[in-house]
């Protein structure tokens, strides 16, 4: 079935184009790669598939609905690409209110709290804060934030950018071992970091999008558009 769909999607920043007529869609599955250099429109396009931005022409439903609407909630869970974590509370605290935010009873959220962290490979930092951990461990903590709840459909906009090689590879071993429980859209400027995870690329340049399928073992195959 289709997680997202987008037509014809433009996005004008006054007279910048940003987007020019995007059209893709995702279906329940493997994870998605959006690879494109910086200033392609990465950001542009995870803005309007989480409902921060709308698109100024063009068409985008996720789960058949308008990225804003209410029934998305706890469906869709997004990394934006400055990911704010509150510097005034534990990183348990933040994971709790967010938590509760979606519905949870506080014990459910405590749950919840522990189990994504520990899919990070966090769980000590519970009660640290924000500021006292790396930036790639700020990272861990934002992407555990977006699992909270199991949403079926994960946005990450760049969630391996500035980090070592170990923080990224923590990340990218995640990303394999969820997608078989959730759907993931995720960017990177550099497609060799995406390309063992994900057999379907949206190459985003200028705004412009081009799709191409690579073969579980072979990287050589075409453009389908
Ligand atoms: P990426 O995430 O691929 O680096 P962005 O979506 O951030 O790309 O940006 C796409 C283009 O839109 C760039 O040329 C960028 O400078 C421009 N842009 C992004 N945000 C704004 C904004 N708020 N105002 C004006 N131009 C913007
Ligand atoms: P990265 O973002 O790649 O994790 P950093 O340069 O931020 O790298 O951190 C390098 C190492 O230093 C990390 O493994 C982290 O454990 C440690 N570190 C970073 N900031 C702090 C801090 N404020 N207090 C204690 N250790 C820190």
């Amino acid at each position: 079935s289709t997680v997202i769909s987008c037509n014809g999607i433009s996005h004008s920043y006054g007279n910048k184009l940003a987007l020019n007529q995007v059209d893709f869609s995702v279906d329940v599955g493997e994870p998605i790669a959006l690879v494109g250099p910086n200033g392609a429109g990465k950001t542009t396009l995870f803005s309007i598939l989480c409902g921060y931005l709308k698109p100024t022409t063009g068409r985008v439903e996720i789960f058949g609905e308008q990225p804003n609407s209410p029934k998305l909630f706890g469906r869709v869970g997004a990394l934006p690409q400055d990911a704010l974590l509150d510097p005034r509370f534990s990183v348990l605290k933040q994971l709790l209110f967010f938590g509760q935010l979606q519905g949870m009873s506080k014990s459910n959220a405590v749950k919840e709290a522990e189990r994504v962290l520990d899919l990070v490979g966090l769980v000590e930092t519970a009660n640290v804060k924000p500021q006292e951990l790396s930036h790639g461990m700020r990272k861990r903590i934002a992407i555990a934030q977006a699992l909270l709840g199991k949403p079926e459909l994960i946005l990450l906009d760049e969630p391996t950018a500035g980090l070592d090689p170990a923080n990224a590879r923590v990340i990218r071993k995640l990303i394999g071992e969820l997608s078989s429980e959730a759907t993931f859209m995720v960017s990177s400027h550099n497609l060799d970091e995406l390309e063992k995870l994900c057999r379907t690329i949206l190459y985003l340049e200028g705004g412009k999008l081009s799709q191409q399928q690579i073969g579980e073992s072979s990287s050589n195959a075409g453009y389908l558009t």
